[in-house]
């Protein structure tokens, strides 16, 4: 920044969804005022969607916590950060290490998440340590760390636009990605055939050539009736799997059995066999077919095996380590790839060094100079919720930084009964969300545009964050918040940063994906991951030789049975609720919903409700319904359109006043945890008159 300039434009990276678009911000008279193209972005090339367009709005908001906030009979008063800092650490003494619940953000920057495990790790000595990747991409992590080694995104947002056919299931990218949709629209251009698999026919969904509408939760028997039809045809890629793969007997004896035929498939999916075989003849056509997905994969109890499932088709058909090919999980926010590489999970340090292995342990031990906790593996979010609901006196204090799970988290009136039972909350935001009414402490963080960092986007591409003008108040960067508290608490040394670079030279040295970064190497287009040494190039395309860190350098198939929703139907409840995003939105509002461009295009939320299903109901597009689960009600506008599945029906999840949370079911992935937001069951009915 030059602030003796009146206009400046400062280059930086999208706070909102996993893309990793650049932009610059346009600076008046020291002040965020716009924002403008930044062109030399290998992702986004100087586009933008609107999210990105209006990324200054929130920025100067007359809401931003400026000062820190106490509770004072019952209010929240302004006060010093020394005051603030005197309550948390009088209650971090009373508290045992394993009675913490430490939470990281996925729109932080890496420099943030990195002081926040460490700070939970070294001074509060806890093991207890997560962050919203469990909510939506902890599958993705868990499962393709499974087969392939390594838990990413397997190819770059640039090769999208050279594969042959395009997969996408369980993702619309033109409203959640829209650059990436773009790059999609780049292949069909050049001939690529665009296959989607969706229970909505979503914007992404309409520019496909073909459209599989699916129930929601049927993506393995989906999955596994197409591997059958392959192995049947003789089109599995058989040097690619004999040389790269272990698993193969048992993956075909599970996909060969009858319950798996076209016929029975088709009846479990809803899917017409015809359009099952031909999505499978087109990806055999294809040289190299790319898969893409999102949420609509990772959002389930069967979370991770969904994962496994699209890896396996891929590796099936030989289309991994290859330039317009691999397994595309499209993170969701800004960062959420980096705040896992940060290690702000219970069972890894950063850089997926687990916390469980002794030498891990030692290394940063002797990195960190102290005792750290690790040995065992902390609680995730689902855990320390259901924890602090049920079992009130087990967990005592929880450090939030970030996130509001009053609208993101699964099954509210489970959030709500968590956070009347903890005895302690500190909450660390830019903005004074619905969830500090709960609070004891609110700490005021700066925003990205106020503030020197990195973030790790899907393709796994370091980028910085830029400071473009001074945050309001008296509030700092996340990271300094933590080094500040440290230092409160005796640990001053071991978090001397001067500078965000310094935080992340630290984290680096440790990190063997981000050896060989730094401000420096990463100032203008960044670099991906691995990057192990200070002049290698970065990596485009995981696995071209191996599959590193699996035995032998092998992916690993095996058998995945389809199994259903932990929530089916029944005559009481008879609709599947499924959940997304918009394009105007980004998860829980709170930069979006203070966007005034953006809430002028998208004010509110609704229930998309299919045409038959509304007409059986005597429900009119627009009227207010009641939805209603076994967990909650709300009632919300309804959305009568043939675009959705009959029998199933959607609520985008950002809406304060029509929280789809509500309804939603809080059972997860037994292995990632990752709660089931994409399919509940639910009644839909009009509103009786008062
Ligand atoms: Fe930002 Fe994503 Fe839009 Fe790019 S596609 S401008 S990263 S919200």
């Amino acid at each position: 920044m030059n602030p003796g300039k009146n206009l400046d434009y400062v280059q930086t990276t999208c706070p909102y969804c996993g893309t990793g678009c650049s932009f610059n911000l346009v600076v008046k008279d020291g002040k965020v005022v716009d924002t403008a193209p930044y062109d030399r972005s290998p992702i986004n090339e100087g586009r933008i969607c609107q999210k990105g367009k209006y990324a200054h709005e929130f920025v100067n908001s007359p809401d931003r916590l400026k000062t820190p906030l106490v509770r004072k009979n019952g209010e929240l008063v302004e006060a010093t950060w020394d005051e603030a800092f005197d309550i948390i650490i009088k209650k971090a003494k009373e508290t045992k290490p394993d009675e913490f619940a430490v939470i990281g953000c996925a729109r932080a920057s890496n420099e943030d998440n990195y002081a926040l495990q460490k700070f939970a790790r070294t001074v509060l000595k806890t093991v207890n340590v997560d962050h919203c990747a469990r909510l939506c991409h902890a599958s993705t992590v868990a499962g393709l760390a499974q087969i392939f080694g390594s838990g990413a995104m397997t190819n770059s947002v640039t090769d999208i636009a050279d594969a042959n056919c395009v997969f996408i299931i369980g993702s619309n990218n033109f409203e959640a990605h829209p650059l990436v949709g773009r790059r999609v629209m780049q292949a069909k251009k050049k001939g690529a055939r665009i296959i989607v698999v969706d229970p909505r026919r979503t914007p992404t969904a309409k520019q496909a050539d073909l459209y599989l509408q699916h129930y929601s939760g049927t993506d393995i028997a989906l999955l596994n009736g197409m591997m059958q039809l392959i192995i049947k045809n003789g089109w599995e890629d058989k040097e690619f799997i004999e040389k790269r793969t272990t698993g193969f007997d048992k993956l075909k004896a599970c996909v060969m059995q009858e319950k798996y035929s076209l016929e029975n498939v088709s009846k479990i999916t809803g899917v017409p066999a015809a359009d099952i075989e031909t999505a499978v003849s087109w990806l055999h056509e294809a040289d190299v077919s790319t898969l893409l997905y999102t949420l609509g994969i990772t959002q389930h109890t069967v979370g991770v095996d969904n994962v496994r499932s699209c890896g396996y088709l891929q590796l099936l058909l030989g289309n991994l380590g290859k330039w317009g090919g691999g397994v595309n999980p499209l993170r969701g926010q800004n960062n959420v790839q980096g705040a896992c590489d940060m290690g702000v999970l219970p069972n890894v340090f950063p850089g997926y060094q687990k916390v469980t292995d002794e030498a891990a342990i030692k290394k940063f031990e002797k990195a960190w100079g102290c005792e750290v906790a690790a040995g065992k593996v902390g609680l995730s979010i689902p855990e320390m919720f259901d924890i602090m609901a049920d079992e009130p006196d087990r967990l005592k204090f929880l450090y939030l930084m970030g996130e509001n799970p009053l609208i993101s988290d699964p099954d509210i009136n489970h959030v709500i009964r968590a956070l009347e039972n903890i005895d302690f909350f500190v909450l660390q935001d830019i903005f004074r969300t619905e969830i500090a009414e709960y609070a004891d402490v609110v700490l005021p963080a700066v925003c990205y545009a106020e503030k020197d960092g990195t973030q790790t986007c899907s393709e796994r591409r370091v980028q910085r964050f830029r400071k473009a003008q001074d945050g309001p108040g008296i509030s700092k960067d996340d990271w300094k918040i933590f080094a500040d508290l440290a230092e409160k608490m005796g640990f001053g040394d071991k978090f001397a940063w001067k500078n965000a670079s310094e935080v992340f030279d630290e984290m680096a040295a440790l990190t063997p994906q981000y050896v060989g970064m730094s401000y420096a190497r990463i100032e203008n287009e960044g670099l991906q991951w691995p990057c192990p040494t200070p002049d290698h190039p970065g990596t485009k395309v995981l696995h071209g030789e191996t599959f590193n860190g699996m035995p032998e350098g092998k992916a690993a198939l095996d058998a995945i049975e389809h199994r259903p929703p932990n929530e089916e139907t029944d005559a009481e409840y008879p609709i599947i609720l499924t959940t997304g995003a918009t394009i105007w939105h980004w998860p829980s509002g709170s930069m979006t919903r203070r966007s005034p461009s953006l809430n002028k295009d998208c004010p509110t939320g609704w229930i998309e409700i299919n045409t038959e299903d509304a007409k059986e109901l005597g429900i009119k597009n627009g009227e207010f319904v009641r939805a209603t689960s076994r967990r909650g009600t709300v009632d919300v506008g309804a959305k009568v359109t043939p675009d959705i599945k009959k029998g199933v029906m959607f609520m985008p999840f950002h809406f304060w006043e029509c929280r789809a949370n509500w309804l939603t079911n809080s059972a997860y992935d037994p292995v990632s945890k990752t709660p089931e937001y994409k399919a509940c069951a639910i009644k839909v009915e009009k509103i009786p008159e008062a």
